[in-house]
């Protein structure tokens, strides 16, 4: 996760303009199943905005109702400002890359691109640059004559991003887009798709149920949950500050104190549990009450060994399993209580000079702004 851009960078914050999508209040319903329940969104312009969430949870079904395949039952979408009710796919000002790609196999690479051209407006010169400018985009201007049986899964992937950047939408819809690449090489190609959306300044929205891969592309990501939004922000924020339960879960790994709200004061709350067998501490910006039931969660990149005692955030486990992953190493930790925890060091060095190791008993620390308390 290191090369993503969206970590490196500052959080994202909306602008003030009028979004380039807004989603209000939209519902879709097939027979007694909600695809999509009642959902409000804003995307910006220029935003790479990714819809992430478990199988079923309604990102297609969203993505379609963007793009006109499917009418909400209730609800409606508007872009750039007009309602799109009663607009028809083709007069939208979007386009759909879609999973499969959908390729003709007759037609060479550049006639695939062109054909994407073809209700435009365009002289024969104007459409030839086009279609070389997109290939040239995309770095295929070498496979032209190549019929798409051809080429590789990659190349297949570029000629149909050029095909669906031809025309020039204003807002590119993007199904599950690296889905068929195998893992090298959809990571290098995620930061290629970034690239080129940032030189061309169009808002993509993607579907993915990959959340490495939306942390790593996206200005912000819907994490939707049974067909409402669970939360929307920038990846490090949602990483950083998930809202809830299931965001923290969904995104990366986790710890999970269960407890309850003993004190607070200002912004520091004291919770009680029993699975830390103690007290914790959690700087925290929510409303809480004392006898609140609450859950406490701490990344396990947060946690370090410690030798020394007394201080807040403090538990002592046996190790149990020790997960070498080369950059990192996994530790799962059992605590008096039952519990199982997890905690990663780096491995910094080749080889440390005491390794932790099984039935080791580690005395674990985090910072009290290392971990959230969340309500739901
Ligand atoms: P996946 O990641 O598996 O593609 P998804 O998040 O894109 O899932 P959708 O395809 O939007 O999910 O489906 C949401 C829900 O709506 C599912 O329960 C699905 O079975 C249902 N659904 C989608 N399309 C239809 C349809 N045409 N008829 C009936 N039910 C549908």
């Amino acid at each position: 996760m290191s090369q993503s851009r969206t970590l490196s960078s500052q959080s994202w914050s909306a602008p003030e303009e009028e979004p380039i999508v807004r989603i209000e209040n939209v519902t879709k319903r097939f027979g007694d199943v909600y695809a999509v329940d009642d959902m409000s969104l804003d995307i910006h312009r220029g935003e790479f905005f990714s819809l992430l969430g478990a199988s079923g949870c309604g990102k297609t079904t969203l993505l379609r109702m963007l793009a006109g395949f499917e009418t909400p039952t209730s609800g409606r979408i508007l872009i750039d400002g007009q309602d799109m009710t009663a607009v028809a796919p083709y007069n939208r000002p979007v386009n759909m890359m879609f999973q499969s790609y959908a390729l003709f196999p007759h037609m060479t690479v550049a006639q695939n691109i062109a054909y994407g051209l073809k209700n435009e407006p365009l002289s024969r010169a104007e459409r030839r640059e086009r279609v070389t400018a997109m290939m040239s985009l995309v770095q295929i201007q070498k496979l032209a004559t190549r019929k798409p049986h051809q080429l590789s899964g990659g190349q297949r992937q570029r000629v149909a991003l050029a095909r669906a950047l031809a025309k020039q939408p204003k807002i590119l819809l993007l199904d599950e887009p690296l889905g068929a690449l195998d893992k090298k090489l959809r990571e290098q190609t995620q930061f290629e798709l970034v690239n080129i959306q940032e030189r061309l300044g169009i808002t993509f929205i993607v579907v993915t149920h990959d959340q490495e891969e939306a942390m790593t592309m996206s200005s912000r990501i819907a994490l939707l949950n049974e067909g409402r939004v669970e939360q929307v922000d920038s990846p490090r924020r949602m990483y950083e500050f998930p809202s809830s339960l299931y965001a923290a879960n969904f995104i990366g790994s986790v710890n999970i104190f269960s407890g309850f709200v003993i004190s607070h004061e200002g912004d520091v709350a004291i919770i009680g549990s029993e699975e830390t067998g103690g007290e914790l501490q959690v700087h925290h910006s929510q409303p809480l009450t004392p006898g609140m039931a609450v859950n406490v969660a701490i990344r396990p990149e947060k946690i370090r060994v410690t030798t020394d005692t007394g201080s807040a955030n403090q538990v002592t486990g046996v190790i149990k399993e020790i997960a070498y992953l080369g950059d990192v190493s996994i530790y799962h930790v059992d605590l008096p209580s039952g519990k199982r925890m997890q905690f990663t060091q780096s491995n910094i060095q080749a080889l440390a000079e005491q390794p932790l190791t099984w039935d080791q008993t580690v005395s674990l620390t985090w910072s009290s702004h290392s971990c959230g308390v969340l309500t739901q």
